[in-house]
């Protein structure tokens, strides 16, 4: 299979932030795959702007570090590293004073495609908002591209939505969710809207409930501070679990189109029931075998924050009814691994009697490691002896399936940019989106927070907590493993 490389517009990249974690570990190497899959147009600049004091050298050395230690050797031959290098440019500037933004201006054209990536603390946001207009740097069409977290609550995110739009609109704001540049997510959609076989199951009559796991074998180590702020439901469930959630129960968009999407997951938003207390389970990690504890990490010996939270949720509508989503995620688990497993109801009536290997048929989208999706069917045992029955799985691992061009699955990240290089909104979140979503977890942070709720401890290597296993035991139902 060719894989077909839609070429884009030259363009100018600003990276503010771009000395930063994300940017050396994700942004930089993704523009550099980007480069060598021939996406980054001649005349294009990549502009780095941070506080610190470097050269256009400095920032190639400090780069070209970067992809030494975050790709392999194969993947980054000296000329293409060298080709690379020639498109990035450094300003140094502050986000909150005004040195440096001249420069800056100095730098950027204005016929050119323009995108702002702001790979800084929200906290900073604002700032650069307001000096890419003041400064007269960002054009009508220039594009900004915001990370998480977008607020703390729904207070803060309506603040930061307002102050963004005193400067950019709508259609200018990339908020970024790289669950949602995923090729296993965005390949959940082209399964369920390019093919015949599911839609028609694809409601309660038929799917008994979804699961939906992100599980993490690390701890929350050096952001331990930050983390202690926010909790597994606002770092994790609010925002790329609900996306995942949106995408698995929205109605089909009358198009692939941005507006049309994003219509479709707000409504399923707006139909998510209230969840009550025993609907819920969080949990903290405990200390191992040298191991620090969550409080431990966290420095915060009376912290009761969560490192793990399962949630019953219920979609409200016509379609879901009576169909629960279970949702899990947490650090210092056995394995990781993240999935969404769409259990379907068993056959009404079997003409093979009361079989022991009788499985429901499940539809497993994994998302880490090795993307790719899983139908197990139920077949006959080969081999005379009557008929037994025996589940398998139909495996579709893109790796293999799709051969070299499966295994060179673009991160998620590079795929976004080029979307915001596109134009492209469709995988990013919308301001009212990201606001209801606050909406709903709002309620259910203030209930636990007002009930005062410790977490239950889990040990680290485990499935998490003990009472987990009871929200679904009570509903007749099991977890999936948590496996690699
Ligand atoms: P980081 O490692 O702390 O880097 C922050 C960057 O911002 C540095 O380049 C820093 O360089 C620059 N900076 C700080 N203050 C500045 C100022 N006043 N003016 C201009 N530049 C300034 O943070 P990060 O982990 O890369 O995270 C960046 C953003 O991505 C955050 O919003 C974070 O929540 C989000 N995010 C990160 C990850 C991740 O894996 N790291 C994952 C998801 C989301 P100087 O100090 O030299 O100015």
């Amino acid at each position: 299979m060719v894989s077909r490389v839609i070429p884009v517009d030259p363009f100018d990249l600003v990276v503010f932030g771009a000395t930063g974690d994300l940017a050396r570990r994700k942004i930089l190497p993704g523009l550099f795959r980007r480069y060598i899959a021939g996406q980054i147009p001649e005349s294009s600049r990549i502009t780095g702007a941070a506080r610190a004091e470097m050269t256009d050298g400095a920032f190639r050395t400090f780069v070209a570090s970067a992809l030494e230690e975050f790709l392999d050797a194969a993947k980054r031959p000296d000329e293409a590293v060298k080709g690379f290098l020639a498109h990035l440019h450094y300003v140094r500037l502050d986000a909150t004073g005004e040195a440096g933004w001249d420069r800056l201006a100095a730098r950027i054209r204005r016929d050119v495609v323009q995108a702002f990536y702001f790979s800084v603390a929200p906290a900073l946001f604002g700032d650069l908002a307001e000096r890419l207009h003041r400064h007269g740097i960002a054009t009508a069409s220039a594009r900004i591209v915001v990370e998480k977290p977008f607020g703390h609550d729904l207070d803060s995110a309506r603040a930061l939505n307002v102050t963004l739009a005193a400067h950019f609109a709508e259609s200018q704001i990339y908020r970024i969710d790289h669950y949602l540049g995923k090729e296993t997510v965005q390949n959940l959609m082209a399964v369920r809207f390019a093919n015949i076989l599911f839609e028609p199951l694809w409601n309660a009559r038929h799917i008994d409930h979804v699961q939906i796991t992100v599980a993490e074998t690390v701890g929350v180590g050096g952001r331990g501070a930050y983390y202690d702020t926010s909790g597994a439901m606002r770092d994790m469930v609010q925002n790329h679990m609900m996306q995942l959630l949106c995408l698995i129960a929205m109605e089909p968009p009358y198009e692939f189109e941005p507006g049309a999407v994003r219509d479709e997951k707000l409504k399923v938003i707006h139909a998510l029931e209230p969840v009550g207390p025993e609907d819920i389970v969080r949990g903290q990690y405990r200390g191992s075998e040298g191991r620090l504890s969550y409080v431990e990490d966290a420095e915060n010996p009376g912290s009761l924050t969560e490192s793990y939270i399962a949630l019953k949720v219920e979609v409200a509508n016509w379609r879901w009814k009576g169909t629960p989503f279970y949702l899990r995620t947490g650090k210092r688990l056995r394995a990781r691994a993240s999935e969404i497993a769409i259990v379907f109801k068993e056959v009404p009536h079997s003409i093979f009697g009361d079989e022991e290997g009788w499985r429901e048929n499940v539809l497993a989208i994994r998302l880490q490691p090795n993307e790719g999706m899983t139908l197990s069917v139920m077949i006959k045992e080969p081999g005379p002896g009557g008929m037994r029955l025996t589940e398998v799985p139909l495996d579709m691992s893109f790796a293999e399936a799709l051969g070299a061009e499966g295994a060179d699955i673009p991160d998620a990240y590079e795929r976004l940019i080029m979307d915001v290089i596109r134009g492209n909104q469709t995988l990013f979140m919308r301001g009212d989106e990201v606001e209801a979503a606050w909406a709903w977890a709002d309620p259910i942070i203030a209930g636990w927070e007002a009930r005062e709720d410790r977490p239950k401890g889990y040990d680290s290597g485990s499935s998490g907590p003990e009472d987990a296993l009871m929200l679904l035991h009570r509903d007749g139902r099991r977890w999936r493993e948590i496996r690699e």
